[in-house]
């Protein structure tokens, strides 16, 4: 362990929308939170264009200056925002360390855990390119722009029906790739998918190319059964092959489900571990929206201020 140790009331790891409102809360609680912004510092938001469903914003906001919104509000609260990345923990004994960036240790109280998830991509490169324009992981955040238009969407879980089922809603049609031939997703979720007019399902299909110079313009699928290409006009393309919980660093220290999703107390953000608090993506795989994680930074900030104050009082 490196000799350079510093110790606070309240730690923060994350910097999305949960992470933020945390410190925005820890703050004027008094509690001096020092937050580190991991490796993409503002989180999921800074990959996405405008956000609309946002309240508070009657125009809209683009995401990454929304995230400098938030950044700057929990500043002037007196939160100390920090570059850096936690990179190990230990949680065996009060007060809990945890390394930044392989040098430094931090000793801290309680620790509030808001590291997000990241979205899984197929990973070809015009989908990359095109990321932000047309290509997107959230049907919710962006079918909006898309209104009356045919786009795309690819998976097939619950994730990928329920968007579906939103985008047949605002969109014309919905082309609805999936690699095997069968659905993951609920049987209720798929016999809606299927009884949807305005979406086709593609079986047996892999996307070949996402096309477009500046904006999306459409896809390029091949049928594994009959070797078929075929190219689909859209003007957006939707991925939903489900998420990643930012996680592996908490692995075999806190409980998480299956897919490393941490687990909480419901109605609360505590985990398995006394004054250690999750908020935002890494522990929520259902609802997954900027307000659902800015709602849950304040639990985990009012939770780790009552934990603080119940500690403090222990100690006479
Ligand atoms: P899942 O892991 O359940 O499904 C991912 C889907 O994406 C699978 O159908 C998979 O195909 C497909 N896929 C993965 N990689 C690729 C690829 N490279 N190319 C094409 N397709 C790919 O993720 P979800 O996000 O849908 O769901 C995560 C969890 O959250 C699940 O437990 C789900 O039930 C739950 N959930 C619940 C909701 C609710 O209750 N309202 C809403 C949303 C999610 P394949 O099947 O071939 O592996």
């Amino acid at each position: 362990m490196s000799e350079e140790i510093e110790k606070v009331q309240c730690l923060i790891v994350g910097s999305g929308p949960a992470g933020y409102t945390a410190a925005i809360y820890a703050s004027r609680a008094g509690l001096n939170p020092v937050l580190y912004q991991g490796l993409q510092p503002g989180g999921q938001l800074t990959i996405t264009t405008d956000v609309e469903n946002y309240p508070g914003y009657p125009d809209g906001i683009m995401g990454p200056q929304m995230m400098i919104d938030f950044e700057n509000q929990a500043k002037r609260m007196g939160a100390d925002i920090r570059w850096g990345y936690a990179t190990k923990v230990d949680l065996s004994q009060k007060p809990y360390k945890v390394q930044i960036d392989e040098e430094k240790w931090m000793e801290t109280d309680a620790l509030i855990i808001a590291t997000g998830a990241s979205a899984k991509w197929l990973n070809l490169e015009s989908e990359q390119r095109l990321n932000g324009h047309g290509v997107s992981a959230c049907a919710v955040c962006d079918g909006f722009f898309f209104k009356g238009q045919e786009v795309a969407i690819v998976g097939a879980g619950d994730t990928a029906a329920e968007e579906a089922l939103y985008l047949s809603k605002l969109c014309s049609k919905v082309h609805m790739i999936v690699r095997r031939d069968e659905m993951r997703a609920s049987v209720v979720m798929q016999e809606r998918v299927k009884a949807t007019e305005n979406i086709e399902i593609y079986w047996n299909t892999e996307t070949k190319e996402v096309l477009g110079d500046k904006k999306v313009s459409g896809v390029t699928v091949l049928n594994n059964k009959t070797n078929e290409e075929t190219t689909i006009p859209i003007g957006a393309f939707f991925v939903a092959i489900g998420h990643k919980p930012n996680s592996d660093l908490f692995k075999g220290v806190i409980d998480m489900d299956e897919a490393g999703y941490i687990k909480t107390v419901p109605g609360t953000s505590k985990t398995n571990i006394e004054g250690v608090f999750a908020c935002g993506d890494v522990q929520d795989k259902i609802y997954r929206q900027a307000v659902t994680a800015a709602g849950s930074g304040c639990m985990a900030a009012l939770d780790a201020e009552r934990y603080l104050g119940e500690l403090e009082h222990a100690k006479g």
